[in-house]
């Protein structure tokens, strides 16, 4: 490895800073940071941390994005597996449900909806649902026969 400079500066340094340093010869501070890209920590000026973080960021929320993405895959086929037994069953109708406090508002609005059971999955399961592209919503609304009223008394909607 070549000889510690100040990324800024190029000043030499005596030795390799461990942690964030102040450069002697030009005031700057010297950061030792990674990107994703490049996992090898190395000297850098404040406005290239800055941008690592930046990447970082970026990183995380795209992977968190992909992680979302195949969730609501999987959830998809479970539903659409869920109505294709509920309209074989002779059921009609099914109630959306499975609300929690980090329901996105697209998904909190149709909690409680009395859909025809025949209505694609993705009428369900929005793809606009805002867990998709934030991760502080987890929605996971699923669909049941049982038919809820406010009165707590269930229904059920039945043509065989
Ligand atoms: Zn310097
Ligand atoms: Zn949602």
């Amino acid at each position: 490895m070549n000889a510690p400079q100040c990324p800024s500066c190029k000043a030499p340094l005596a030795k390799m800073p461990q942690r964030k340093t102040k450069c002697k010869a030009c005031g700057e501070f010297i950061f030792i940071k990674d990107t994703p890209r490049n996992r090898t920590k190395r000297l850098m000026t404040p406005t290239q941390a800055e941008a690592a973080e930046r990447a970082w960021e970026d990183h995380q929320a795209k992977k968190m994005q992909r992680e979302a993405a195949a969730l609501y895959k999987q959830h998809l086929s479970r539903l659409t597996a869920d109505l294709k037994k509920y309209a074989s069953q002779g059921w009609r109708s099914v109630q959306v449900f499975g609300e929690s406090a980090r329901t996105c508002p697209v998904c909190r609005s149709l909690m409680g909806r009395v859909l025809p059971v025949t209505i694609p999955a993705e009428e369900i399961l929005r793809p606009d649902c805002q867990s998709l592209d934030e991760g502080s919503y987890h929605c996971a609304p699923l669909a049941s026969p049982a038919i809820k009223d406010g009165s707590g008394s269930v229904r059920f909607d039945r043509s065989i």
